[in-house]
């Protein structure tokens, strides 16, 4: 990766967390992202500077890394890692997912938390930033053993989390069964019912209505707002969305509802387009219930085809919403997106876009949206499930669904006001970036040291 062009101070907290930090590449990302954008920040703000908020932001407040031991479905004992890494309280309790997939470690886990912190501030609500997760690998696992993992992982963690100090959920591995299981088991050590202390939870016993649909519908609700500075709309837009996991599920599925075509979904084993629209409710069973590789959905459907190397970004397209994980929309995506003359890309994902490739697609006039904007709506949600647990209430889905939407707007306006003031007009990565750490960096100037 290439340094990025900083002005000297700034240069110097760079080296200082890359020193603090060594090999965790995918932390140093996020970092540089966010650093390069703060540069006109600090020249009017030196205050920043003297009480060291950059560095003091950089480090989290509290890292925990612990062992997990849980019996297989052979009698045999397994030993995987976990992480809970508690980043920033300055707004509210660590607000963070947690991450199960074998790519885990402390870089990803950082990555993921130092994200949070800018993503969590930019909602407006009272969330501090964290992430946690292991390098359990859920996939081909039974039911058993996921659960057995997940009672081993919360003997743990339990002691670290509260509704007032942090409130774990899911990402990438972890869904409703496995909240399910991670809060029985709190609930059993503890014998309290402290609903709060985890979001994302059944809609029997303490979720919330809309979160499970949250982050894939508040990006598409970003894009719709994106779409719209153009005078555009999702009416009959061609739409890629990579992954086919809970957000990309829920994104394709609030394009279809606007209008739009989805042509394209992947998974880790290739892509499918089908020039008719992707048949959400297809997708969604095979996904969800059948959790089946995507290529069987091509089988037998004669408006579409499986690729099982190449890349979904060469489908020509008028929106891309990467959906899937980190890093997966490289140079040569953009490059391809751009030759196609898609006109909005919106992240779904956590940091999909690399660095290089964002550059591209911002110097070719495509209006780019960074994931701490444009998939917030989640935590956002969980935020609203954590205000219903606090009040013993539970709000309809239209009445969620609704608040979704209007958190969405004012964090795209949030972006674009502050964008401008700024003198970067259209700019979605500065202004996320200024916004969301501006708030933060208030609240620790007034927290004192
Ligand atoms: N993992 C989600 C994210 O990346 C949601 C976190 C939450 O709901 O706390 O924002």
């Amino acid at each position: 990766m290439t340094a990025p062009q900083l002005p000297s101070r700034l240069e110097t907290v760079r080296e200082t967390i890359l020193r603090r930090n060594p090999g965790e590449v995918e932390f140093h990302q996020a970092v540089d992202e966010v650093l390069v954008s703060l540069g006109p920040v600090l020249e009017r703000r030196p205050d920043y500077v003297d009480a060291s908020i950059l560095e003091r932001l950089a480090e989290p407040e509290r890292q925990i890394i612990f062992r997990v031991p849980w019996v297989d479905d052979h009698g045999r004992v397994q030993v995987n890692r976990g992480f809970r890494v508690e980043f920033n309280s300055a707004l509210g309790p660590y607000k963070g997912g947690l991450r199960f997939h074998p790519s885990v470690y402390l870089g990803i886990v950082k990555f993921l938390g130092f994200e949070q912190v800018f993503k969590n501030s930019l909602t407006g609500l009272p969330i501090g930033g964290g992430k946690g997760g292991s390098d359990f690998d859920p996939k081909g696992r039974s039911d058993g053993e996921v659960m057995r993992f997940c009672q081993s992982f919360m003997t743990e963690l339990y002691r670290h989390i509260g509704e007032y100090t942090d409130v774990p959920a899911g990402d990438i591995g972890v869904g409703g069964r496995e909240i399910g299981y991670l809060f029985g088991q709190y609930k059993r050590i503890t014998n309290r019912y402290e609903a709060g202390v985890l979001t994302g939870k059944g809609l029997t016993w303490g979720g919330a209505q809309t979160r499970t649909e949250a982050t894939g519908y508040g990006t598409v609700f970003f894009a719709e707002q994106m779409l719209a500075m153009r005078k555009a709309a999702f009416e009959g837009m061609r739409v890629v969305v990579s992954g086919s996991g809970n957000v990309a599920i829920y994104a394709a599925q609030k394009v279809e509802q606007l209008g739009g075509v989805v042509v394209a979904m992947s998974d880790s084993g290739g892509y499918v387009v089908d020039e008719d629209g992707i048949d959400i409710e297809v997708m969604k069973d095979l996904k969800e219930a059948r959790r089946a590789r995507i290529s069987v959905y091509a089988e037998g459907r004669s408006s579409a085809h499986h690729v099982s190397d190449g890349s979904i970004w060469d489908v020509p397209c008028d929106v891309a919403l990467p959906c899937a994980t980190q890093n997966e929309l490289p140079l040569a995506g953009a490059k391809a997106l751009i030759r196609n003359h898609c006109r909005v890309v919106a992240e779904g994902a956590n940091m999909p876009t690399t660095p290089d490739a964002t550059a591209a697609l911002q110097e070719a006039g495509v209006l780019f949206a960074p994931g701490k904007a444009s998939n917030c709506g989640g935590v956002a949600v969980s935020a609203l499930e954590m205000q219903q647990n606090a009040s013993r209430d539970s709000w309809t889905f239209e009445h969620t669904e609704q608040r979704l939407r209007d958190i969405m707007s004012g964090v795209f306006g949030t972006c674009a006001m502050t964008a401008e003031e700024y003198g970067v007009s259209g700019d979605f990565v500065k202004g996320a970036n200024i916004a969301g750490f501006v708030k933060v960096a208030d609240a620790m100037l007034s927290l004192g040291v």
